[in-house]
């Protein structure tokens, strides 16, 4: 690309180098960030629409969930990758809200686009957003209730308003219990380790029959039928190695000349099988999970011995079966001890949907349970299993900050209506940057109005009147369309979701304001995964295709 330095040309980028700079990067990025934001906007609320994602190879998923269609959708934009990212961290830090974060990026976009062609400068814009998302967290904060982690019937709240509008919207006051119950099992002084609850699916029968077990279910069956089903008082070995005879080179053979040679060999293997599985029976064990295979010896072994045991199961498993069962993975079988196994009241293989799977309840350490989501097919089963991830992240949320707000709406009413006051002692034209953040606010009872087929003008109009008049907590009920105190409702959120989505959205927002060149196609460097041929006309580098690694890098 050429630039005029006086008469003499000075060439500073190479060739297939694309640039774009000043208001029409501007426009092109605040275009990107937009169209993103209005592709997950019909989704919003509980009578948002779902979408239907086709992958490249024919898969499909039908989702409502903001985070997994931003994943799902090959985002070239680099913009609008950024706004992209604004639901990620929103799912990463808050576990829900994704849509709204996302919506109100977009908003703040499209209003400061509004802005740039009255000539406000971007650095403006900038620091007035940056200043009425600071007033708007204050002010979430202050209008923020206590809940305690024992409050079931609150905690069950979030969880359903997290559920609303999703596949799992009809079995959403049983799941909900599930989620709290599961929440509350494993919370430990304020803090909630999600890794101690595991989530099982299963394809059959109905949502409504899904259940939470106190302990873990691991999917697998037992490896021989004359091994019992159930073990009480169970003495677990969890081993990582197999329970075979190992080869330790590849190619060794063993060569034998006569019937007699080759027996004393067979002889030789049953015995050291026989070994393993009198070491494993010393240790105290009567049930066995090993993470690798088992010989069919060795399976025969340990079913005369009476010990249930489970070949193959996944090593995520077996650390967290440790965890539940208070054992410790063993990785040298003849080395096992009584203190290396983990306690459980009963260890059961149990056919669910016509599925063995094997329960190891009563555990020594309660804080692990689990979860089966059952339905009807698997595009509901997984469905219903994002609906549970964001209750269950909602539910932790709260248990940790111990804070909730309305939803329907409110808090976005309230805080535009506080941030129109607060602007009023903004100087200069920073003012009009506080205002449009307002406005940009207001984009969410806007669109849960529209997407519920009602008049988005009159909803808003009202809910303004009732915050005017002290009514903080008022909402719209997406299915009358009535404003309501929406605590009483029942419809609350965490209050991280709201403080979150506003920094996120803003924090996307200026940074794609404060770019105002995009130069594209040049050698980003270390991000890729091959280098693209410096000396090759056309080489991968270049064009769009080559951002690819910036996206990355932000
Ligand atoms: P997100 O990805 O942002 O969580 P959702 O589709 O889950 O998107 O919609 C969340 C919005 O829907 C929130 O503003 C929430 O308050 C609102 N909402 C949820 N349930 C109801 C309800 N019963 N009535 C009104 N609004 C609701
Ligand atoms: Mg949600």
């Amino acid at each position: 690309m050429a630039q005029n330095m006086g008469n003499q040309p000075v060439l500073v980028l190479s060739e297939d180098t694309e640039r774009t700079s000043g208001r029409d990067a501007q426009s092109m990025n605040i275009a990107g960030g937009k169209a993103v934001a209005e592709s997950v906007r019909t989704t919003l609320g509980p009578k948002g629409m779902d979408k239907m994602l086709v992958g490249s190879i024919g898969d499909i998923v039908i989702t409502n969930d903001g985070v997994t269609i931003l994943n799902k959708m090959d985002v070239e934009h680099p913009a609008a990758k950024m706004i992209v990212e604004v639901a990620e961290s929103q799912e990463e830090e808050a576990g829900d809200g994704t849509t709204t974060a996302v919506v109100i990026a977009g908003e703040l976009l499209k209003r400061a686009e509004d802005l740039l062609e009255q000539d406000v400068h971007p650095t403006v814009i900038a620091s007035g957003y940056r200043r009425a998302a600071e007033k708007a967290r204050e002010t979430l904060e202050e209008n923020a209730d206590d809940v305690g982690t024992d409050d079931t019937e609150k905690l069950s709240k979030i969880a359903q308003t997290a559920m609303t509008g999703k596949g799992a919207e009809e079995a959403k006051e049983s799941l909900s219990e599930l989620v709290v119950r599961a929440v509350q099992a494993v919370a430990e002084d304020g803090e909630v380790d999600l890794e101690n609850i595991k989530v099982e699916t299963v394809v059959g029968g109905a949502v409504e029959d899904s259940e939470l077990i106190e302990g873990m279910i691991i999917d697998k069956d037992r490896v021989h039928a004359n091994m019992p089903k159930r073990v009480d008082d169970a003495r677990i070995a969890l081993i990582d190695t197999p329970i075979e005879i190992q080869e330790t080179e590849a190619d060794t053979e063993v060569s034998v000349s006569s019937p007699d040679e080759l027996q004393s060999f067979l002889d030789q293997e049953e015995e050291m099988l026989r070994e393993m599985v009198d070491d494993i029976k010393e240790s105290g064990a009567n049930v066995v999970f090993c993470q690798k295979g088992i010989d069919d010896m060795a399976q025969h072994f340990l079913a005369q011995e009476g010990i249930l045991a489970v070949r193959r199961a996944k090593k995520s498993d077996i650390k967290k079966l440790a965890r539940a069962t208070g054992g410790r993975v063993v990785s040298n079988i003849s080395d096992i001890t009584e203190d290396d196994l983990g306690r459980a009241g009963t260890v059961e293989e149990r056919v669910v949907s016509g599925d063995e799977m094997i329960f190891v309840e009563d555990c020594e350490n309660p804080k692990s349970v689990s979860m089966i989501l059952r339905g009807g097919t698997e595009h509901v089963v997984d469905e219903v299993e994002r609906a549970i991830d964001d209750a269950l992240g909602v539910v932790r949320v709260t248990v940790q900050d111990g804070k909730i707000l309305p939803g329907g709406g409110a808090p976005e009413t309230e805080v535009a209506l506080t941030l129109r006051d607060f602007a009023d002692g903004v100087e200069g034209r920073e003012q009009l940057a506080v205002e449009a953040f307002a406005d940009a606010l207001e984009i969410i009872p806007r669109t849960l109005a529209e997407n519920a087929g009602l008049d988005s003008i009159d909803s808003l109009v009202s809910l303004r009147s009732k915050h005017d008049g002290g009514d903080k907590n008022a909402g719209l009920d997406a299915t009358t369309g009535d404003i309501l105190d929406m605590t009483e409702g029942g419809v609350v959120e965490p209050l991280r979701v709201k403080t979150q989505a506003v920094s996120s959205a803003t924090d996307a927002a200026v940074m794609i304001l404060r770019i105002d060149d995009v130069i594209a196609g040049g050698d980003m460097g270390g991000d890729d995964e091959e280098m693209p041929d410096m000396g090759g006309a056309g080489g991968p580098g270049g064009g769009m295709g080559g951002m690819g690694g910036m996206g990355g890098a932000m």
